[in-house]
């Protein structure tokens, strides 16, 4: 579902992306760790067009990624992403900030948007917060109406920035479950995450990131039980 092939990305003349080759299968999780820096924020937003790559090749959810607009657009479609601050609009309700991109995008109607609306809500666990405004939720709350909101266009892969880092650490478990159960339902999902406990339980397959290379991938518990190279175990060791 996604397939990233010698991925060569820099801002100026600093390479941040030297050569990245991976890919997720369908209904596969896979988690994307590092040290601050390692290129794993820039790696997700060269996914769906945010950033523009020099060398190499990306396909996901059966778009390459170009920097041709329309097919962009199609491509988002079917890509969410979900990053650390939740952006919502403050001045629209729960429920219209989870409609506002299917009934621009996808033209749906006002009663199809609501039944979505309120299906998404119910899976993040918010049913009672379809009225109420952002300001009216915690952090966790809000990062769940985010996640309801990328949900709501049915994409078929969903990208997720370090999207506990902002919380608390009791609101984090909460999020931490919306995303489990998404895993345990069958989506695609690539994730950049300082949860180690996380990775190594729900991700099928982790990534470590090292100075815009993969410098290590495998099955989750592989690595994090038997890392192989000395980067990634100090990594994990100072992480958890
Ligand atoms: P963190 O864990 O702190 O989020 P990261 O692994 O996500 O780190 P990136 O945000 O991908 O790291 O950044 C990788 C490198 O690219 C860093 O050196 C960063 O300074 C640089 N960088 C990122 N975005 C830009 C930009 N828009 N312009 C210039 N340099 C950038
Ligand atoms: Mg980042």
């Amino acid at each position: 579902e996604v397939v990233v092939d010698g991925v060569h990305k820099s801002f100026g003349v600093v390479e941040v992306l030297k050569g990245i080759t991976m890919s997720v299968e369908r209904g596969e999780v896979t988690a994307l760790i590092g040290r601050s820096g390692s290129g794993k924020s820039t790696l997700l937003r060269c996914m769906n067009g945010l950033e523009s790559i020099q060398k190499g090749a990306i396909t996901i959810a059966g778009h390459a990624v170009t920097a041709d607009k329309a097919k962009l657009r199609r491509l988002r479609t079917d890509v969410g992403i979900v990053f650390q601050s939740y952006n919502l609009f403050p001045h629209l309700s729960v429920a219209d900030n989870i409609t506002l991109a299917p009934r621009i995008v996808k033209k749906m109607g006002r009663g199809e948007a609501r039944t979505v609306a309120e299906e998404v809500l119910a899976l993040v666990g918010l049913s009672d917060k379809f009225g109420a405004y952002p300001d009216q939720l915690s952090g966790g709350q809000q990062q769940r109406v985010a996640i309801a909101r990328s949900l709501a266009m049915r994409p078929k892969v969903m990208l997720f920035d370090e999207v506990t880092s902002a919380l608390d650490p009791e609101l984090t478990g909460e999020v931490l479950a919306v995303m489990e159960r998404l895993a345990r339902d069958g989506m695609t999902m690539l994730l950049v995450t300082h949860e180690m406990g996380f990775a190594r339980r729900v991700a099928s397959t982790t990534v470590f990131m090292h100075r815009g290379r993969i410098h290590e991938s495998g099955p989750s518990r592989d690595l994090f039980d038997a890392p192989r190279t000395p980067e990634m175990a100090q990594f994990i060791r100072s992480d958890i």
